[in-house]
C-alpha cells in the first residue's frame, strides 16, 4: 500500500531546527480520545481520524503536525454511549481545558503562522473551544491566527442528504455508518465483521441517568452501520478534506453555504 500523504511530523524536527522550520507554516494538532466503539472498531477511532485528517490538511498546507492528544473528555451516555463500556479513558472537562491551553500556549513559543486544531471526539468540542479562548484572552494568542473545528462540522448537508440517506444526526453517529466507512478506508485491519445497528438513534441534548446501554445503544453503537464501506470513507475523507482546505485558505465554509453572501458581499474574511 502506498503511504497516506501526511504532513512532516514536528516532534521529528531537532530543537536547533525547529523555529526555523516552523517559521510563518501551519501547525495542525489533532485531538482525539480512548473511547468505546461497538464490537467492531477500536478504542482509538476517534484519534485515528483527527490525525489522519490533521496529516492530510498539514500535507496540503506545507504544514506541520504536532502530536495528536488521544486522551480527553469523557463520553457520554447520548453521544458516545458513556462509561458503561470498559476502556473508555478521559479526563475532567476542567483538567481537559486546562490541560489544552496550556499546551497551545507553550506552542505559541513558536513562530508558526496558524494552528489548526482538528477534533475527533464528540465530548471534546466545548471544551477545546473554551482553552483556546481562555488562550487568547490571556494574550497568548497574539498574531497567531487559530482555526479549530470538529471534522464532522464541515460535511456539507446536501453532501450528507446525497451520500447518507436517514442520518441520524452526528451526535448518534458514534461508531455508525461514518466512523465505520472512515476506518474501512484508513485502518481496514482495524475493524471487524461484527457490526451491529441500532435502530432507534438517541436524540441529540438530552442526558439521561441512569441509563439503560442496553436500549440506548447496541453494543455501544448508537445508530446504523449497515451500508458501511471503505469507498464512502474515501469519498467522506476527500469531502472534509476539501472543505477543510477551502475554510483555512479562503474563510470558505465559516458560513453555511446557503447563507452566503454574494460575492463581493457580507462578512466573509477576504484574502488580503
Ligand atoms: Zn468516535
Amino acid at each position: 500500500m502506498t503511504p497516506r500523504p501526511q504532513g512532516r511530523d514536528l516532534a521529528e524536527l531537532s530543537s536547533a531546527s525547529v523555529v526555523e522550520e516552523v517559521r510563518g507554516r501551519d501547525v495542525v494538532w489533532p485531538i482525539g480520545a480512548t473511547e468505546q466503539h461497538g464490537p467492531h472498531l477500536p478504542l482509538s477511532v476517534d484519534t485515528v481520524l483527527a490525525e489522519a485528517f490533521a496529516g492530510r490538511i498539514a500535507h496540503e498546507l506545507g504544514g506541520f503536525t504536532v502530536p495528536a492528544q488521544s486522551i480527553a473528555a469523557r463520553s457520554l451516555p447520548q453521544s458516545g454511549g458513556g462509561l458503561a463500556f470498559p476502556g473508555t479513558l478521559y479526563a475532567g472537562g476542567e483538567t481537559v481545558i486546562r490541560f489544552l491551553r496550556e499546551t497551545a500556549q507553550s506552542m505559541t513559543r513558536l513562530p508558526f503562522g496558524r494552528l489548526i486544531v482538528v477534533n475527533g471526539h464528540f465530548e471534546n468540542e466545548p471544551f477545546i473551544f473554551e482553552a483556546l479562548d481562555g488562550l487568547c484572552r490571556h494574550g497568548s494568542a497574539e498574531g497567531k491566527e487559530i482555526i479549530a473545528f470538529s471534522w464532522w462540522s464541515l460535511v456539507e448537508d446536501s453532501w450528507l442528504r446525497d451520500q447518507v440517506p436517514g442520518f441520524p444526526g452526528w451526535h448518534a453517529e458514534h461508531a455508525g455508518l461514518t466512523e465505520t466507512s472512515l476506518m474501512l478506508h484508513l485502518r481496514p485491519d482495524l475493524v471487524s465483521d461484527l457490526r451491529p445497528d441500532h435502530d432507534r438513534p438517541p436524540r441529540a441534548g438530552v442526558y439521561l441517568h441512569p441509563v439503560d446501554v442496553a436500549r440506548s445503544t447496541n453494543q455501544g453503537v448508537l445508530s446504523s452501520t449497515s451500508g458501511s464501506s471503505a469507498a464512502l470513507g474515501e469519498r467522506l475523507f476527500e469531502h472534509i478534506v476539501s472543505q477543510a482546505i477551502s475554510l483555512v485558505r479562503e474563510g470558505e465554509g465559516l458560513l453555511r453555504s446557503n447563507d452566503r453572501p454574494a460575492a463581493g458581499g457580507g462578512n466573509v474574511r477576504q484574502e488580503s
